[in-house]
């Protein structure tokens, strides 16, 4: 037992064979433990009970529609990026009933919901997951709205994040200024450092709670040098994006050109499977569902998610109000890139690459608004020229 605890901001450095102690301080505070695994050839987020459940020694390759896993050859615990799942769904589920009711004589009776919230623990969030986090915050924990199942799953929320690495194929979270720093909304942040057959974990505290978990943790202060060392990985990581955004003006760029023959040119290619909206940690659609059983007694609303891709999504009453492939894929990225700024006062994309990787033709929302900024930049020259 560690009678001096570190401090807020404190670094401090756990050996590689004591990590499985902080699943033993999360589990006897009551959480359970939430992190990445492999299952059916990629890497999900899943339970954890212990550090023997983390991808050892994988590593993952993306691009354009393409995911694979890789052995390393190291035993790294956290050297890979984020994969398909999101914690949105913890937070977010997937799906969920609302409200049911049962028929009682001429009246029905409302049975109330368990909304009792897992105490969840995440371990091993990247910086861009966090900042995903904190703005489907803002979607789902307003002052005048409030989902009640997020906000109640979200307050009793632990993070141990990880700070990043290596980059994948398709990250781009410097230019969304998302990462791969950890730099708030964490308990404890970890960078992996595996060098001159050294194995361990430099934590940064973050909060209360982080200082509190390492109450029963063997550890020791970080050196200037540790704290250099951490550094540097995570500059290194910086400099190895796979992809980039320039995000300048970004909102008018798009607004000035809903109807530029770029969106012609990516409907063709989009097969609008929705892949993009479902791996998305920020995008927040819903759609409900109302069944009732055979003999009427018994009635049920779910809440499931839905996308922005799907005819159903923008129905209302005489048809669907985005019926073209263009008008669809234009409004989840103008969304995602523009409006969403409006709405909530920040994108709607953290740079994680997901919708990058997971979409089977692999349209890169990166490389559509370059295309749509590329032909402004040209036809602006051929102005200057003719003057
Ligand atoms: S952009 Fe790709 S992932 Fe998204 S709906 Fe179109 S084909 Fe599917
Ligand atoms: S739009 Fe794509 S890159 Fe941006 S946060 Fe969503 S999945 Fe990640």
């Amino acid at each position: 037992m560690n009678t001096t605890l570190p401090k807020l901001h404190d670094r401090v450095v756990i050996d590689r064979e004591h990590l499985q102690e902080l699943f033993v301080a999360l589990a006897s505070k009551g959480y359970q433990i939430v992190g990445p695994t492999v299952r059916e050839n990629a890497i999900v987020y899943d339970t954890l009970v212990s550090v023997n459940d983390l991808p050892i020694g994988y590593t993952d390759e993306q691009d354009g529609g393409t995911y694979r896993l890789k052995k390393r050859s190291d035993k790294a615990l956290f050297g890979y990026v984020v994969g398909p799942h999101s914690w949105k769904k913890f937070l977010f589920p997937p799906v969920i009933r609302l409200w049911q009711a049962r028929r009682e004589g001429n009246g029905f009776e409302v049975v109330p919901e368990n909304t009792e919230a897992p105490k969840l623990a995440f371990l091993g969030v990247r910086s861009c997951e966090i900042h995903a986090i904190s703005i489907q915050d803002k979607v789902f924990m307003r002052d005048d709205y409030s989902d009640p199942t997020y906000r109640s799953r979200r307050n009793s929320l632990c993070i141990i994040a990880i700070n990043c690495g290596e980059a994948g194929g398709t990250c781009f979270c410097t230019s969304m200024q998302t990462g791969p720093r950890v730099t708030s909304g964490f308990d404890l942040a970890l960078t992996e450092v595996l060098s001159n057959e050294q194995h361990f974990f430099v934590v940064e505290v973050g909060s209360q709670l982080g200082s509190e978990l390492l109450q029963t943790i063997p550890f020791r202060g970080a050196s200037k040098e540790d704290i250099q060392i951490a550094e540097n990985i995570v500059t290194q990581t910086a400099e190895h994006m796979g992809r980039s955004l320039d995000t300048t003006n970004i909102k008018d760029l798009l607004y000035r050109n809903l109807d530029h023959p770029r969106w012609d040119d990516v409907a063709s290619r989009c097969l609008t499977c929705s892949n993009c909206t479902m791996v998305c940690p920020t995008c927040f659609c819903t759609t409900v569902e109302d069944v009732t059983d055979l003999t009427g007694e018994q009635a049920e609303r779910w809440r499931k998610w839905d996308s922005c891709f799907t005819m159903d999504f923008s129905y209302i009453f005489g048809g669907s109000i985005r019926p073209s492939t263009k008008s669809r894929y234009r409004q989840w990225m103008t969304h995602k890139l523009a409006s969403w700024i409006d709405q909530f006062g920040t994108s709607g994309c953290v740079g994680c690459g997901r919708c990058i990787t997971w979409c089977p033709v692999g349209i890169d929302i990166t490389e559509e608004v370059r295309a749509i900024r590329a032909s402004e930049s040209l036809s602006t020259q051929a102005a200057k020229e003719q003057q």
